[in-house]
């Protein structure tokens, strides 16, 4: 069972910046309007994440790590339903198996924090999973998860990765691609052991300031807002792209599907097959795209891992997307 458990998780958690987005995307969900990161060892030593949201009940605390533990559906049939980014209730659980996890929480109602730690070890008597008795403590009202020693015991994960920076520079793009979408929400994030911070978006930003921190000016000064919908194929897109003045050599893409930040190899290529006919050959561009689907459209048993989304009418709805870039572009370079 616990060999089973582990390897379930190490197939759901496969990197530091991956099991960071899932524990962006809960801080979202409770409402959080700051989130605080900080990251030691490209997060292979230590990944926290703070954050002001509501917070978890005391008595949620016990089962917080066990498989399918989730507050985000109720029935099995929500799954077509679903408006918020967590489904599965299976990141906490996962992180739980292949690293060692504490919870400090407090919600508004509570006269106290408390704090939890989750273990895989065979400590009695806690079980794989559990915790033993929540601690009281002084905290804010809110959640900070910190997640150590990542893949302790998985030693040829561990191996694989080699370089703390590289993994840094994942961790800092995740955190970027989310501080630019959440609007209205502040990131800060600090390596630890340093005095400033590698990133730091304030709530109050508007989208392109956000782009203009987490990117650079030359974008930020030529973006164009852009938006579409459909109700044939049931969907909404919205969001900011590079104009024809700019130009990069290696092409961003933020894209982001009912708020989770997913790659799709259609959506890039087609995208990009637009910009072709407005830039000079080898420039690229930068994309930032917001789509809502019908979550019923939408593949929700898509792997964590498996970052590339699908959905239903594919075609018809990236040829809408790129027939309204093209206008946009179009319309501005006259
Ligand atoms: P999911 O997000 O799919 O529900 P997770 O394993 O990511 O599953 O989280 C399990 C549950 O833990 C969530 O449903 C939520 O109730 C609670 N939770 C996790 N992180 C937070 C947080 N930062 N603030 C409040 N509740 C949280
Ligand atoms: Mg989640």
């Amino acid at each position: 069972q616990d060999v089973v458990n582990k390897i379930a998780a190490g197939e759901i958690i496969v990197s530091p910046w991956n099991a960071l987005k899932e524990l962006i995307e809960n801080a979202v969900d409770a409402g959080a309007t700051t989130l605080e990161i900080l990251v030691k060892d490209g997060g292979l030593k230590l990944l926290q994440i703070s954050d002001n949201g509501h917070g978890i009940n005391k008595a949620d605390l016990p089962l917080l790590c066990q498989r399918h533990t989730t507050s985000k559906i109720k029935e099995f049939e929500d799954l077509t339903s679903i408006g918020t980014y967590g489904f599965r209730g299976e990141a906490l659980a996962s992180i739980s198996h292949i690293a060692h996890l504490t919870v400090t929480t407090k919600t508004r109602e509570s006269s106290c924090a408390w704090k939890a730690y989750y273990t895989n070890e065979n400590l009695t008597p806690i079980k794989p999973g559990q915790t033993a008795d929540p601690k009281a403590t002084a905290g804010k009202q809110g959640t900070q998860i910190t997640v150590e020693d990542l893949f302790y015991n998985v030693p040829t994960r561990r191996r694989a990765f080699r370089s703390s920076s590289e993994e840094y520079a994942k961790i800092l793009d995740i955190i970027g691609k989310y501080s630019v979408h959440c609007k209205g929400v502040a990131f800060c994030c600090k390596k630890y052991g340093e005095a400033g911070t590698s990133l730091n978006v304030q709530s109050h930003l508007s989208m392109v300031d956000r782009i203009r921190t987490v990117f650079n000016s030359a974008v930020a000064n030529d973006l164009i807002p852009f938006e579409v919908a459909n109700d044939r194929w049931g969907f909404r897109a919205d969001g900011l792209i590079s104009s024809a003045n700019y130009s990069a050599k290696k092409s961003t893409f933020l894209l982001f599907i009912n708020h989770r930040s997913v790659e799709s190899t259609a959506i890039r290529k087609g995208i990009e097959g637009v910009y072709t006919q407005f830039l000079p050959k080898g420039a690229k561009p930068f994309v930032y795209l917001s789509l809502d689907i019908d979550p019923a459209r939408v593949d929700v048993n898509v792997h964590p891992t498996k970052r590339e989304v699908g959905f239903l009418n594919e075609d018809e709805i990236i040829e809408i997307i790129k027939d309204e870039i093209a206008t946009r572009l179009g319309a501005v370079d006259t």
